[in-house]
């Protein structure tokens, strides 16, 4: 590990004013669980590390009766998944929390640092997406919300500049008769990144599906969107037939690559075989 400066600002306007200064030489360290290991084997060089610990509003998950919720950047994947008001309306983004590496590993990754580490097979990623949930970015300019759709430009890119962090995540309530599931399959149980990602989410009303909305990840460099897939349920009775043909739809948009953890065919036939599974349980949650 090389030397590094250690800040350790105790707000966000503190943590900017120090981006301000050396933003481009700095990387923040939420859970350090991407960041350290990174640094270890030379791939980030970073000459100060800012620590987001002390700041406190980055730390609060916040939700309110059908007001939404409000996910702080440093908030770790252990209190999503066990946080009564994400369990609610929002579990999904419990569920994707709870397959992050191991109890330990939980413990200390946060939600902002698997989004801005920016890795195609971010679990949190696809679930934030399918509940159209909005980064709070802060700058030297004051803050910018980036839908979570937008957020991610590349492999490890997203949208924000050296001198920006990710504050938090205000996901919208999904309202009544809506339910969601968050799927991936791994070859291990545990310890294990995505060969592929779904999350789905569906609202009902008068027996119909009044909005569908499909994320994939670790088909394609950043999360995507099966908004076809989305839009042949819209209006319609969800039945197993359109579940089907949704989930044929969500094959034609992942762009997947063959590697060592699995062949783009495979990938393709998961994308299939967990958009019908994911709609399927978002069906059932919804009809609760
Ligand atoms: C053993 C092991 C197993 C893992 N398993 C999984 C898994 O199953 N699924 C999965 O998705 N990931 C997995 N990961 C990856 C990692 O744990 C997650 O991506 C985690 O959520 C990262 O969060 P962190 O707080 O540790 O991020 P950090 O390492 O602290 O930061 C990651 C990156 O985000 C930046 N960053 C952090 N916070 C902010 C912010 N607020 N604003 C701007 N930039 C910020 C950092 O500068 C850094 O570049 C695993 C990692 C390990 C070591």
């Amino acid at each position: 590990m090389r030397r590094f400066d250690l800040a350790l600002p105790n707000s966000v306007d503190d943590c900017l004013k120090i981006l301000a200064e050396r933003g481009p030489q700095a990387k923040l360290l939420a859970g350090g669980t991407d960041l350290l290991p990174q640094m270890k084997n030379g791939v980030l060089k970073p000459a100060l590390v800012v620590d987001l610990s002390g700041i406190s509003r980055v730390r609060q998950v916040q939700g309110s009766n059908g007001q939404g919720l409000r996910i702080g950047a440093a908030v770790t994947a252990r209190e999503l998944e066990v946080s009564p008001a994400v369990r609610g309306a929002y579990l999904s983004i419990a569920e994707s929390a709870a397959m992050v590496g191991s109890l330990q590993v939980r413990n200390l990754a946060t939600v902002g640092g698997n989004l801005c580490n920016a890795a195609p097979s971010a679990d949190m990623a696809p679930p934030l997406v399918a509940l159209e949930a909005q980064a709070v970015i802060a700058g030297p300019g004051g803050e910018r919300r980036v839908p979570m759709a937008d957020f991610f430009t590349g492999v490890r890119k997203t949208v924000l500049a050296p001198n920006e962090m990710l504050v938090e995540l205000v996901v919208p309530a999904p309202g009544a008769h809506s339910g969601g599931q968050y799927l991936r399959h791994t070859p291990r149980r545990e310890l294990d990144i995505a060969v592929v990602g779904v999350a789905s989410q569906l609202t009902l009303a008068n027996g119909v599906c009044a909005k569908a909305r499909i994320a994939l990840a670790a088909v394609a460099p950043v999360p995507l969107r099966a908004t076809a897939a989305e839009q042949s349920l819209e209006g319609q009775p969800v039945t197993p037939e359109r579940i089907a043909r949704a989930a044929e739809l969500a094959v034609d948009v992942a762009r997947p690559i063959s590697d060592q953890r699995g062949s783009a065919e495979f990938r393709r036939h998961l994308v299939r075989v967990l958009t019908r599974r994911t709609l399927t349980t978002a069906l059932a949650r919804a009809s609760l």
